[in-house]
């Protein structure tokens, strides 16, 4: 039997696992999780609306029913070209087709020690553990006497005003003006001052102008401050060093949020190594008009991996419709190989983007229009519900949204762990 390996459960991998389950081949999912992650909903994890298992479903639940398939949890720290084996800690898979979909990262341009500093978000540990230093900066803020230390404390910067920085601007800012109030004895939540840095010269860069300025608008009437055409320059634990017009300014903050870059997964540079392929700048692989590694038809790179040109000529976005939909091609791809059929070059369906900005406003750039305001929110939330993979995640997060819209809380409001860099704060 034709034996596919998948590596990664994430959008790519697991819709290519689901089209390949009714097919006569067998499947082997490998990931370092036992779980698919829907990142679009993990700053709402970040910001305290929703837990963590709301938005992640066990990959041996998902593909229970399909016989055909194995998941195996455990790290890919090698591809094996030549024997066509990927090659784990203590075993070897062997693969007569491969599909690689491990994603990525996010970078920090060559300041890796600004990661410290400046957490990204991408995983769940990501998102507790931005959560983690939220909560425990206002709890600081209430026990400190220096109106400095309070300032710091409460200054809240995010750094890249993409859909990530955005959404998180837009919750954080109902954190503190909202759900926070009258929690507190001596500090004034709402007094915590949410900045965004864009190097570019307005918020939302890659949706068009008047997207963008509706984005603008709606974060500045909840409270936050924009500021475009701004290079961040160093980030240490005192705040965030920054350059404008030529001039230093120095913001001081205990909290900083990375939003700004992605990089592919290590395995990209692994592939390069092994194969001789080409890497673009972020770090993902070039494949040809079939998703293959060039030069091997038996090998595909999926998702955020993977550099593929769309129409324009510029690489398709590492978005979740790009990953799902290269997942349902190269499974499309196997099964026209075993029927001896030929397959089209991929082609991507531009589905659109959206991107909520707090609890009743959106902005959506979809194919034939554009849409902005509550209507793009309601849409927002269908269809983040409806992506959802598990039923009953959909169940509990419209339970959870309901609720937290009716009466402005967040539930998840735990701190488990003092953050290592506030607990350096209480120290002095
Ligand atoms: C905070 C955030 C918000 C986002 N918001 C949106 C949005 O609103 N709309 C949208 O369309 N897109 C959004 N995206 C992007 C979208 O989530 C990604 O484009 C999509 O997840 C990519 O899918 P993928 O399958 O390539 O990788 P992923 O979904 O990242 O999955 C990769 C999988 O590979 C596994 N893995 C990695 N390395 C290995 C290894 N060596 N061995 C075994 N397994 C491995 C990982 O554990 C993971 O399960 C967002 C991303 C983030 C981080």
């Amino acid at each position: 039997m034709h034996r596919v390996v998948i590596v990664g459960g994430g959008f790519a991998g697991l819709h290519a696992a689901r089209h390949l389950g009714h097919l006569d081949v067998s499947v082997t999912l490998i990931d370092t999780r036992n779980f698919h992650l829907f990142q679009p909903l993990l700053y709402q994890v970040a910001t305290a609306s929703l837990s963590p298992a709301n938005i992640a479903a066990p990959l041996r639940t998902i593909l229970k029913n399909q016989k055909n398939t194995t998941v195996l949890m455990g790290q890919v720290i090698d591809i094996d070209v030549e024997k066509r084996e990927v090659v784990l800690e203590d075993a070897r898979v062997p693969y007569d087709s491969l599909l690689l979909a491990t994603g990525a990262r996010h970078q920090y341009f060559g300041r890796d020690d600004w990661e410290k500093y400046a957490p990204g978000l991408k995983t769940i540990e990501d998102a507790l553990n931005i959560r983690q230093r939220i909560l425990t900066a206002f709890e600081l803020a209430e026990r400190e006497t220096d109106p400095k230390a309070i300032e710091r404390l409460l200054n809240f910067v995010i750094i890249g005003s993409g859909p990530t920085g955005v959404e998180l601007a837009g919750a954080l800012c109902e954190v503190s003006r909202q759900t926070l109030t009258r929690e507190f004895r001596n500090i004034d939540p709402s007094k915590a001052h949410i900045i965004i840095l864009e190097r570019q010269n307005r918020v939302l860069p890659m949706y068009p102008d008047e997207l963008s300025k509706n984005a603008g608008d709606t974060l500045r009437a909840l409270g936050a401050e924009l500021r475009p055409g701004v290079v961040v320059t160093d980030i240490t634990k005192q705040g965030v060093e920054i350059e404008v017009n030529g001039g230093k300014e120095f913001i001081p903050t205990a909290n900083v949020i990375w939003a700004a870059g992605v990089l592919a997964s290590p395995m990209g540079k692994k592939l390069a190594e092994k194969t001789g392929a080409e890497l673009d700048p972020a770090g993902r692989v070039k494949v040809d008009d079939h998703l293959h590694l060039p030069g091997h038809p038996e090998i595909f790179v999926l998702g955020d991996l993977a550099h593929c040109p769309g129409p324009k000529g510029t690489p398709l976005p590492a978005v979740a419709p790009v990953a799902t939909q290269m997942g349902r091609y190269a499974a499309q791809v196997i099964e026209d190989q075993l029927a001896n059929r030929t397959t089209p070059p991929f082609n991507y369906h531009d589905l659109g983007s959206m991107a909520t900005i707090g609890r009743s406003n959106a902005v959506a750039q979809l194919p034939w229009f554009k849409l902005s305001g509550f209507l793009a929110w309601v849409a927002w939330l269908f269809i983040h519900l409806m992506n959802l993979i598990e039923f009953q995640n959909r169940v509990l997060v419209l339970m959870q949204w309901s609720w937290n819209y009716v009466t402005w809380r967040r539930a998840a409001r735990l701190i488990t762990e003092v953050p290592t860099i506030q607990c350096e704060h209480e120290k002095g």
